[in-house]
């Protein structure tokens, strides 16, 4: 049975996922980008694939998108990373309805997509001038309190009394301002909860830019972030969509354009 693969190189982390004939996930890996993104897709591909027990060869068509996606001289096709997280989302966020906005946070950059009622691209919006918004920061910032970012939901939820604001626009003046606030005794709970909301006020500033329609999905790395997430849903007073696999979901759409990619050669070809 042929598998197909997309590829997302981010800024920040290469994500692969292998779907089969039905569309379904047979696997899925993540890992850091580095500095050698075509080395480090094509070692993580091969390694995804040994361990399905799946050779290169079986694999049919590739498709790679994300930052990073031109330098993966393997793929079949190139494709956008707003095309593909569309794409990904429209599968991924089946459960949810009808998904007409699409909020995602990556590495280095944020973004929002509006969908219309079929799971077409009509309009997005793209901050990628300003760290302070991104997963980088969220990086910065918690190397700078000493916590793993994984812990960042944790450190969110015991925040005690109102969160702290960070106003800073740039990465940079964003982490003298959280140096500042330990200085004043600050608790890590409540400037990880100020970081969160202010991440969560800027980008539904810029979702607001594409139209907050019925059901809003967050993805990228970030959307694990639980604190981050319950930000997010505080500030905009609904609940969010959150796939199963927040950080995949752009690959998923890669793999499934893939699969729809191979079929369109295979009829052209006769
Ligand atoms: P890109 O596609 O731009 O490389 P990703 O969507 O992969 O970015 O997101 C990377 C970011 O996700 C990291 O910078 C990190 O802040 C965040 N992240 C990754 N895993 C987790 C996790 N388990 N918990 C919280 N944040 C995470």
């Amino acid at each position: 049975m042929p598998y197909y693969a997309g590829i997302d190189i981010g800024s920040t982390a290469i994500k692969i996922v292998l779907i089969d004939e039905n569309d379904a996930i047979v696997g899925q890996r993540v890992a850091g980008s580095g500095s050698m993104f075509y080395k480090y897709a094509k070692e993580n591909l091969q390694q995804l694939g040994k361990d399905l027990g799946i050779g290169m060869e079986e694999i049919a068509y590739i498709v790679s998108t994300g930052y990073g996606r031109k330098l993966f001289k393997e793929a079949d096709e190139t494709i956008s990373e707003i095309t593909a997280n569309a794409v990904g989302a429209r599968k991924a966020g089946e459960k949810f309805g009808t998904i007409r906005t699409i909020i995602n946070i990556g590495g280095q950059d944020s973004k929002a997509i509006g969908l219309d009622e079929e799971g077409n691209v009509v309009n997005f919006a793209m901050n990628d001038r300003c760290a302070a918004g991104t997963g980088k920061f969220l990086d910065v910032a918690a190397a700078k309190l000493e916590i793993d970012v994984e812990e960042l939901g944790e450190y969110h939820f015991r925040a005690s009394g109102t969160p702290l604001a960070i106003n800073s626009t740039c990465a940079v003046f964003a982490e003298s301002e959280i140096i500042g606030l330990l200085g004043n005794e600050h608790s890590r709970e409540d400037i990880v909860a100020g970081i969160h909301f202010s991440i969560a006020k800027r980008i539904i500033r810029l979702a607001r830019k594409v139209g907050l329609n019925d059901v809003v999905y967050f993805d990228g790395g970030p959307a694990l972030n639980a604190g981050l997430v319950a930000a997010i849903e505080d500030e905009l007073g609904r609940e969010l969509a959150i796939p199963d696999y927040p950080q995949i979901t752009t690959a998923l759409g890669a793999a499934l354009l893939a699969r729809e990619g191979y079929r369109f050669t295979e009829e052209a070809n006769g």
